[in-house]
């Protein structure tokens, strides 16, 4: 994955391959797949849960079904987010739910919604339907007292996932954070947006769930600004997206007492700067309302040392059939390829640790 090229011809091989029904399944399962995948099922999950329980690390079980927009597919993913939050209930090692709106909402529908003239009546059951299971999901959670992330996707429909976040946490969320909205701070507005959520939340007396990231739609976004000619809503430079991200996380620890909030990162920078900023407030490491998170095959150093030091910390374990997740694993192969990606970092940091063994 270190080699862009290859990432390139690979994915565009297995894209075919897979169309084709070529016979394909065991080699991506022993390859790819194994590295950031926990199973196909929560049950294949298990020695993975262990392994991390080991490091002192949670485990966030995550269904990661994609692109699939019928009504069969959203009933299956319901299902499986009622297993994972039941799942969570019972295993003290799996630290918080979460799923995507587009696993049980079609995009489609996210978007007209958040359009100018709003849903049409046509689409107003189907709209509906989808937000009676948003509510059964959520009403478990609270039920059992599991904490539950709502990932963050393309601007063009998180407005929507918004909205509803946002009436789920004034419903669930009065006595402690249950419901987590995600703010992705590659986006021009969203540093704004945050501190909007914390006064309104404030204000409101409920407490604010929020998993910060950077955000992970970069080139899909510009793709279509620029198709669709209209000014792109994300910063233009890493530097901003790296401020923003930094400022919205001491914005965060200000308010530690109404917010509860997750930093989703690979950054070392943003991870020691939190850990800085706590220590010199105060706060004990392992602070109930303060967690760091990785994806699973990503970044172990940051994640074994940080829960080595006492601090919460989790990582997104990705399930679910091998076909299905393929989205998500393109994703992964993209963000890890590019020369500043994640591989090379860590690639370079284990050479530098063979280096020094073969030194010492
Ligand atoms: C636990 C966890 C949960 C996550 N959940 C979500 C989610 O719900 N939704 C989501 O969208 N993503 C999610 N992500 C992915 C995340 O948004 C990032 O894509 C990924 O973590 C890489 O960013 P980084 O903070 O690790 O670090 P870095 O490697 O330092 O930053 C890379 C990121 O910087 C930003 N960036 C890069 N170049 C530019 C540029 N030229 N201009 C502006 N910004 C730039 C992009 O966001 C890019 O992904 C999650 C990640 C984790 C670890």
């Amino acid at each position: 994955m270190n080699q862009n090229w290859l990432v390139k011809l690979g994915t565009f091989f297995i894209k075919l391959f897979l169309f084709l029904h070529f016979p394909i399944k065991k080699l991506i399962k022993s390859t790819i797949f194994e590295q950031f995948c926990g199973g196909e099922t929560i049950q294949e999950c298990k020695q993975t849960i262990e392994q991390l329980q080991l490091g002192k690390i949670g485990t966030i079980l995550d269904y990661s079904v994609e692109g699939e927009e019928n009504e069969k597919s959203f009933q299956t993913t319901k299902h499986e987010i009622l297993k994972t939050i039941q799942k969570a209930h019972e295993n003290q090692s799996i630290p918080f739910a979460v799923f995507k709106m587009t696993g049980i909402f079609q995009a489609e529908l996210l978007e007209e919604f958040q359009t100018e003239s709003g849903l049409s009546e046509e689409n107003e059951g189907a709209f509906q339907h989808s937000k009676d299971i948003l509510l059964e999901i959520c009403q478990l959670a609270h039920e059992l007292n599991v904490r539950l992330f709502i990932d963050a996707e393309e601007s063009w429909i998180q407005g929507t996932i918004d909205t509803l976040t946002y009436e789920m946490m004034a419903r669930f969320n009065q006595k402690e954070a249950i419901i987590f909205n995600t703010f992705q701070m590659y986006r021009m507005d969203m540093l704004d947006n945050l501190k909007q959520a914390i006064a309104v939340a404030k204000e409101q007396h409920y407490f604010l769930g929020v998993k910060l990231v950077r955000g992970a739609y970069l080139e899909k976004e510009r793709q279509r600004a620029h198709e669709e000619e209209y000014s792109e809503p994300l910063h233009k430079i890493k530097s901003d997206t790296d401020r923003d991200f930094n400022e919205g996380m001491l914005a965060c620890l200000a308010a530690i007492e109404c917010v509860n909030f997750c930093i989703g990162t690979h950054n070392e920078y943003s991870c020691r700067l939190l850990t800085e900023e706590m220590a010199k407030q105060q706060i004990p490491h392992n602070h109930h309302n303060i967690y760091f998170a990785q994806l699973l095959g990503m970044s172990d150093n940051i994640s074994y040392n940080l829960a080595a030091a006492g601090y919460n910390v989790a990582k997104y374990v990705p399930y679910g059939p091998v076909e299905s997740v393929m989205p998500y694993l393109f994703r992964r192969a993209e963000e890890n390829s590019s020369i500043a990606g994640q591989t090379s970092r860590e690639y370079t940091l284990l050479l530098n640790e063979v280096k020094r063994r073969k030194n010492a």
